[in-house]
Order: structure tokens, then sequence, then C-alpha cells
């Protein structure tokens, strides 16, 4: 029980898997499906997680990446939901994941000075009070013009009537979701990632368990479980139906894309929101960069890779210059990104389960003690619905990332209810992540590492800020072989030794994984991160035994799908960028 996600520690995960049985298989290895893994392995359970591509794949390194209350959700009255979150949050940011999870300032700027200041205002007192007396984040503040000027000089300046500043969190999504995963398994957990439940097993009514395909060897193998999970996101309904399962809810998708621009495009010192016609627009900082977002349109194709489109990246362009006194083009942006959020459909009447919630009542609606059939599903929250269709099997969809410790904690309550034996309730809360422990320490040895291992101490303060405590296990392969301490690339802060660390570490198995989701050079660079390819390959190769052929699919592969992903950047203009002449968002 290491924590270490390798090529040579999938195939034993793989036997152990086959050997079984297991007390819970978790199918899907995104936020939910890793935080459910751990959730049930820091139980004592015997855990099994599969995910058919990579960590995070599918939505989990696509969102936002806020960890946030969700001030929206205010206007709509969804109380319970936005304290819930901000708990969360504050829980991330001072104990279980403070490497990880950072608070971010954001500016609020407002038109209508009589009506909007007090609106607003209001909101973000309810917002801070719900929060709580212990806050990890400042309290939001008023500002005049120039106040919100002197932040964010590139707003428009006509008709501004002042701002608010308000305080949230950020993460990056996808080192997160591994670093669950990889919590999990220093826990007990069995990850594998590449191998898919191609069905379920049954006996009878039940399900007792899952066939898998180890995607890269093309073999199957049963899976038995006594509970078996379904943390799938947008791909629950085939899982059911590969299962034979009618569940008690269908999620659709929505698509969201974000654009990724240069930070010298927009002069600020915090993140921005605004209010569009159809929802919010966020403007986040992301390092040297800033991500502007979010589109919110049905999605019916890929679900592995939805399409941002050329209408999607001029809406949000559109959107952004109301605000902004120098107009955003695409000639600014170096990266777009789609990803879809499984929203959970009017559930069909279905048996449910009568999990308890995170504050230590039952589920909000329909609420029943008994598993029964023919009533309604139990909605959790607003947000997040577990449904037991059948004995055996449980699964989760809805939510937020900013939710998932409190949404693991429900579905493997839920999974649970029935065992033979008693299980212990979720710990989660006490349960800091890997490289959370002991940080302070860190944080103040840096000098002293950079002198102990010989690298500038601006690399070693990179590796603490994205990996804590263990960013030394990083500076030991620096150790053995110092050519993993220059650059990966010339304008970005990640070290060759990154890439190495996602193989031996993190379980990458291929360019893409290391490249989208481990130093993120799909969504910061101009280029999508295709010139890195050769390079990423190269450090890959020997430590996962490819030859040269591999060695040169793999980089032609990473570079196809780069390109596609950039796609929506040179499609030609179908709609004429929204003129930026409206200065009152809506
Ligand atoms: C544009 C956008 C912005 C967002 N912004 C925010 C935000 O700022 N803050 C916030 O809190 N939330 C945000 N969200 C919501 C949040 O990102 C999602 O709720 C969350 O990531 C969903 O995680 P998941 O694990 O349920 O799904 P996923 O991450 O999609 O995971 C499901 C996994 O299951 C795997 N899988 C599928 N089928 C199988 C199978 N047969 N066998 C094995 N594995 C399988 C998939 O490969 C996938 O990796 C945003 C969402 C979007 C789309």
């Amino acid at each position: 029980m290491s924590g270490v996600l390798d090529a040579r520690q999938r195939d034993e995960a793989i036997r152990k898997l086959a050997a079984g049985p297991l007390d819970v298989l978790v199918i899907g290895g995104g936020i939910t499906g890793a935080g459910a893994a751990l959730d049930a392995a820091a139980r004592g359970l015997r855990v099994g997680l599969i995910e058919s591509r990579d960590l995070a794949a599918g939505t989990s390194s696509r969102s936002s990446k806020l960890i946030h209350g969700g001030l929206r959700y205010l206007e709509q009255g969804d109380f319970k939901l936005v304290k819930e979150a901000l708990r969360e949050r504050d829980l991330l940011v001072s104990r279980l994941a403070p490497h990880l999870v950072r608070p971010v300032p954001f500016l609020y700027p407002l038109y209508r000075k009589v009506v909007e200041r007090p609106y607003v205002g209001a909101g973000l007192v309810i917002y801070d009070a719900l929060e709580g007396i212990k806050r990890p984040v400042p309290h939001h503040r008023h500002l005049t013009v120039k106040g919100a000027l002197r932040r964010v000089p590139a707003l428009r300046p006509e008709r501004l009537a002042g701002a608010m500043l308000y305080y949230d969190a950020q993460v990056d999504d996808a080192r997160y979701v591994v670093t669950v995963a990889r919590t999990a398994a220093l826990h007990g957990a069995t990850v594998v990632t590449r191998a898919s439940a191609v069905s379920l097993l049954r006996d009878g009514e039940r399900v007792t368990g899952a066939r898998v395909r180890d995607e890269e060897s093309g073999r199957t193998f049963d899976v038995a479980a006594t509970a078996t999970v379904v943390c799938a996101g947008v791909w629950s309904d085939p899982v059911f139906a590969a299962g034979g399962v009618r569940a008690g809810y269908q999620v659709r998708m929505s698509k969201g894309v974000h654009l990724v621009v240069p930070r010298s495009a927009i002069d600020a010192e915090t993140g921005m929101i605004t209010r569009t016609s159809k929802s919010v627009l966020f403007i986040i900082p992301w390092d040297d960069r800033w991500i502007v977002g979010t589109t919110d349109t049905e999605w019916t194709g890929d679900r592995a890779e939805p399409a941002a489109t050329a209408e999607d990246v001029d809406y949000i362009l559109g959107e952004a210059n109301r605000v902004l006194a120098r107009p955003l083009s695409r000639s600014d942006v170096l990266a777009v990104y789609a990803g879809l959020r499984p929203l959970v459909a009017e559930p069909a009447a279905a048996k449910h389960v009568d999990a308890k919630h995170a504050d230590g009542k039952g589920g909000a609606e329909g609420k029943g003690g008994d598993g029964g059939a023919g009533k309604p599903t139990t909605k959790l929250s607003r947000e997040h619905v577990v449904d037991a269709p059948v004995p055996g099997l449980v699964s989760i969809a809805g939510g937020k990332f900013t939710t998932y410790r409190l949404m693991a904690k429900d579905v493997i309550d839920a999974a649970v209810e029935h065992f033979p034996r008693t299980v212990p309730p979720s710990v989660t809360s006490e349960l800091p992540l890997l490289g959370a422990d002991g940080l302070p320490a860190v944080r103040a040895s840096a000098q002293r590492l950079a002198d102990d291992y010989r690298v500038p101490l601006a690399a070693v303060e990179h590796l603490v800020a994205k990996y804590g405590t263990v960013a030394t296990e990083i500076l030991d392969l620096i150790r053995a072989d110092k050519s993993l301490a220059q650059l990966l690339v010339a304008d970005s802060p990640y070290l060759r030794a990154e890439v190495a660390y996602a193989v031996t570490h993190e379980g990458a198995l291929h360019v893409t994984d290391v490249l989208a989701r481990r130093v993120r050079l799909l969504i910061e660079s101009g280029d999508s991160g295709a010139s890195a390819a050769p390079e990423v390959a190269a450090i890959m190769a020997p430590l996962l035994g490819w030859n040269r052929r591999r060695r040169a699919a793999e980089v032609r592969e990473y570079q196809a799908f780069a390109a596609a992903n950039a796609a929506a950047l040179r499609t030609p203009a179908v709609l004429a960028a929204s003129p930026a002449t409206e200065l009152v968002p809506a």
C-alpha cells in the first residue's frame, strides 16, 4: 500500500481484481469514482477501481477548475447546496488538500449602482455567512469604481458603478483526481486504468460484479464484488445498458467550453465573474494564463471527445468583450477545451436508497427507508442522485467537483447498506490527501531542498506548489538522473522529471495521459503540447519498455489528438463576434 500507480503495479492489480472477491467495485475514474474508492477503502473495505481510459479523462479534467459554493445557486434559493459546497471548499483549502486547492479572488463588476450593489452585496453577505465562523478565505468587500479599476485595469470604465470583491478557490482538476486515486491506493484500493466494464455479472436479479476488458491487452476477466458502484458520469446510460439494467434516471449531456488566453491579454490582478444573458462568465487566473468560460449547450455527439465549435469560441469572446476595454480576439486564444456536464434528467420511477446525507439527515425528497420499489429515486440534493436499481448495484450521477467527497460518502453509504456486516462510517473528512501532511514544513524547507538536491529554488517551489510534500519523490528522481532537472519546454515551469514521475508514480501509460492530464500543456500551450510530444515520448519510452515504433506511434497519436482539440480555433467564424458595445450585462 504505497500510493504508487505504475505499469508494474497495474499488472499485479489486474491479477488481484480477477482473483477477487471485492467488497466494492467502482466503475469510473473521474472525481466521483476516485472519491468513492477512497471513501470505501478508508472504511477498511476491499475495493477495486476501474477506469476505461485515464484517471480524469472524462469531465473531471475539463471543468472550470473552481472549488466554489456557486454564487448563482443562491439566486435560485438553494441555500443548502451553497452551504454544503462552501463547507467542503473550506475543508479542502484548510485541511484535506491545501497543496491542491487555493483561494482565489474574484471581482464582480457592477453597472447598475442603485439596484445591483445592494442585491449582489446581500448575496455575498449570505455567501460569507453560510461558510461559518472559522474561515480560511477572506470576507467579501465593496469596491468603488477607482478600486475596481485599480485591481482590474482591463475593465471598460464607461458606466462602471463599482464592484464587489469576493473569494472562492481553484484546483488543477485532473491532478486532483490523480491524487485522490493515489490516496485511495495508499489506503488499499486496487486501481486499474484502461480497463472497461463491458457488462455486469448477474446472479438472478442481483449484480455480482463486472466483466472487465483490459484495453491495453484486449483480454477480458471477471471481477466479483458484493457491491458494484457506477460512477461513470455521462457514460452512466451505456454502462446500465451493457449490464441490462434499467436505472432510475437518465444522464443528459450539457457541453461547456473554455478558452485559455495569456495573462498579458487581460490586465487584471484578480479573477472576474460577470453576468451573461444565459448564465455567468468566469475569467479565472491560471498561472501565467486566464481561463475564460463557459457555455452551456445540449450535446448528443461523442462522449469521449466533445468538440468546441467556432460559435462556442465566438460566444465566449463576445461575452468577455462586453466588459473588457481591450477586446479579446481569436489570435489571443492559446487553447480551447470542452467538457460534458452529467446532468440528471427527470428520474423515472425506480427503486431508491435511503442514503444518509452529509448533515446526518436523510435524503431530501422521496425518502424511504426500505430501498423499496416503485418510488421515485431519492434525490439527495439538488445536484446529485444516488440510485440502487437492483440488488448489488448502486450508481451516482450529477453533482459538482466541489462536493465530490459528500457524493462519495453518499454512494458508499448506499452500497454498504445491506452488507451482512457493519461497515464503519465515512472518515474522509479527517483524511488529508497524499502530499498534504506536513506541508508547512516542506514549504519552509524549500531553500534547503534546493541546496540539497542542487536545483534552482524556483523549481522546488514549483514542485511543492503542485505536489505538496511528495515533491521530494520527484527531487529523488532528479538526484538519480540530473537531466530530469531540465525544463520540458522553454516557456513553461514543468520539469522533465514530472514526465518520469507521471509514469513511475501517477499511472500515466500514454503520452496523452502526461500532456493532457499531468503537466497540462494540452490546455496551456499555443500548440496544445504537440511540439513537446517527442520529448515526452523519449522520457517515457525506457520506463515503459517502448521500442522506436511504439514511441513514434505515441507521438503521432498525441499530435493528431492535439490538432483535433484546437480545430475550433482554426475554423472560420460562422457568427460575427458580438459587438463589444453592450456594457450592461443582462
Ligand atoms: C464545463 C464544465 C465546467 C465545470 N466546472 C466546475 C467547477 O468549476 N466546479 C465544480 O465543482 N464542478 C464543475 N463542473 C462539474 C464537474 O466537473 C463534474 O461534476 C465532475 O467532473 C463529474 O465527475 P464524474 O467522476 O462524475 O464524471 P467523469 O469525470 O466523466 O468520470 C466518469 C469516468 O467513467 C469512465 N467510464 C465510463 N464508462 C466506463 C466503463 N464502462 N468502465 C470503466 N470506466 C468507465 C470514463 O472514462 C470517465 O473517466 C464542471 C463541468 C463542466 C462540464
